[in-house]
């Protein structure tokens, strides 16, 4: 027999068998000594003064918890029909591994390199402020969820099985805890040996990773996809094409645009990347408490409607630091990360605001890059304004609420460094007024907020792709090109890791049944 149990706990009783026991006991219906249980979900409640861990605990009575492992199997398919996937960031590794799984041999195209061989670049980028357009935060093998914070939560349950992508993910090294834990993250620095036991597996099986190695052209003939080209001289027969390009692959946009491919563009999110002190955030969200081995630190979700337009935090990093995420020279993007400890003392995250591609342009039903020029412009005045390298600009953020200049800077972790600059040199005046009214509401949620040792960096601006790339509802194929899958966040289908993974699964599970 199982039973279902709910019950609040003191954070440092969590991991104490001897009061969960005891916790269980009187809510379960059979008066048994002893009995098995097994945590299905653990979230932190911070709503009162007294800090609890809601607890969602299954109690197997007269019964073994059974074991569910292994969460992952494939099989070999070096010799078996194939699918071309562009792509090795989550959308694309997971529609390989689903491939291998059933038994299709995924043969993937990334432009950038190894995981570990990113390292030497995103060095550079940190300390010389040298941006390779092939190997940076969101271009190489693992995708931009790399060197990500490795938050795993989604809003999009809809989608599909976020589990499934959990105890993958746990298949491959991640901690158990992530299936448990309301907000589930794994690290940076865990991120990078999970993404290469997932290229091992693949290889393993038979599929085939190609590194440096990066799509340059499609030949469509009778409105079929037939052939790509990788670095402009390498040709590829294939008829069934994932193109999980990420965010970031503004030249693939143009490319399918070239190839009389309809793009539309689509709303997406723009805004700043605040850091706040992280001991500050542990206080406003823990009545005046500090974190410490039992309270992890202390996370933030805000959200405002100003004007019609939703103002929000997102991928907001507790013990964090800010990253710098240009895909080219000329244009400075912010981001953020964290170890799995989240240990640093600073608290950042993004703020930003749906922009509607028709507030910007009355082209923007024939111009399907109205969003993008306009992300493009911000990132570029940003980088011409700080310094031309990788510095971005910067403002205290009671500076910026009262239209004052910062003339000098708490440390930030944002390693290239800042700037001072007045952000409404780099926002046009609607966004600074969105911004001002949301970051005044922000404090009445969380009083203490809207100090002025924190920093405003500038822009976050790849939260989400600016551009659709069409496909059907039910075949997820391109209503234009028969074999094309347009997949994850660069078609606009996803937004984070495992919404990204689970449309990589969603694609590769309907190509499947059609070359079955
Ligand atoms: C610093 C940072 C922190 C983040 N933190 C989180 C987080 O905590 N949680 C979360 O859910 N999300 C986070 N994200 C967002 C998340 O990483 C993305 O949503 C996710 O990676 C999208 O997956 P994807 O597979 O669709 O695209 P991507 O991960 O962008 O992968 C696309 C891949 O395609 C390759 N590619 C592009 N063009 C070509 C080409 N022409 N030929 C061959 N290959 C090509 C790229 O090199 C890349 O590897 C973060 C992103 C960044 C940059």
């Amino acid at each position: 027999m199982i039973q279902r149990v709910q019950f609040p706990i003191n954070p440092e009783d969590v991991h104490n068998d001897d009061i969960l026991r005891s916790k269980i006991k009187p809510l379960i219906s059979k008066n048994v000594e002893s009995f098995n249980y097994t945590f299905i979900k653990r979230s932190l409640d911070a709503r009162s003064k007294k800090i609890k861990i809601q607890c969602v605990i299954d109690v197997y009575i007269d019964e073994n918890i059974p074991n569910n492992k292994p969460y992952y199997s494939a099989k070999n398919v070096a010799k078996e029909k194939s699918v071309t996937i562009i792509g090795a960031g989550p959308a694309g590794l997971f529609a390989a591994l689903h491939a291998i799984n059933k038994g299709i041999k995924p043969i993937i195209f990334e432009r950038g390199k190894k995981v570990r061989d990113r390292r030497r670049d995103l060095a550079d980028l940190n300390k010389k402020g040298i941006v390779n357009p092939e190997s940076n935060y969101c271009f190489g093998e693992g995708g931009a969820g790399t060197y990500s914070d490795g938050k795993l939560y989604t809003r999009s349950k809809k989608r599909g099985d976020v589990k499934t992508v959990l105890k993958w993910f746990i298949h491959f090294g991640a901690d158990e805890n992530i299936l448990i834990d309301a907000h589930p993250h794994i690290g940076t620095n865990k991120l990078p040996k999970i993404i290469e036991e997932i290229r091992a597996e693949i290889i393993k099986h038979g599929g085939e990773i190609h590194f440096n190695s990066k799509l340059t052209d499609i030949t469509i003939v009778d409105n079929a996809i037939e052939e790509i080209t990788i670095n402009e001289n390498k040709k590829f027969p294939t008829s069934n094409l994932l193109l999980a390009t990420g965010h970031s692959a503004r030249d693939v946009l143009y490319l399918l645009h070239d190839n009389g491919i309809k793009l539309e563009a689509k709303p997406f999110a723009l805004g700043v990347r605040i850091e706040h002190q992280q001991e500050l955030i542990d206080k406003i969200q823990y009545w005046g408490k500090k974190s410490n081995e039992y309270l992890p630190p202390a996370a933030y979700a805000l959200v405002t409607q100003v004007e019609e337009v939703g103002v929000y935090s997102f991928c907001m990093c507790p013990g964090g630091i800010i990253a710098p995420c240009a895909t080219q020279s000329g244009e400075v993007v912010t981001n953020g990360w964290s170890p799995s400890k989240r240990n640093n003392p600073y608290a950042n995250s993004g703020i930003v605001m749906t922009i509607n591609p028709e507030k910007l342009s009355k082209n923007y039903k024939t111009d399907p890059f109205v969003g993008l020029k306009f992300q493009q412009q911000i990132e570029k005045v940003c980088w011409e304004k700080a310094g031309k390298n990788q510095q971005v600009p910067a403002q205290r953020l009671l500076d910026f609420m009262q239209d004052k200049k910062s003339f000098d800077f708490p440390r930030s972790s944002y390693i290239p460094g800042v700037k001072s600059v007045m952000l409404k040199e780099v926002f046009p005046l609607f966004m600074i007024k969105n911004f001002k009214k949301a970051f005044k509401d922000f404090d009445k949620k969380m009083p203490g907020f809207l100090t002025n040792d924190a920093v405003i960096h500038a822009p976050e601006s790849r939260t989400s792709s600016p551009v659709k790339i069409p496909r059907d509802k039910i075949s997820l194929e391109s209503p234009q090109v028969e074999g094309l899958y347009p997949c994850g966040e660069g078609g606009g289908y996803a937004g984070g890791i495992v919404s990204a993974a689970i449309d990589g699964i969603n694609c590769m599970r309907k190509i499947i049944e059609k070359i079955n």
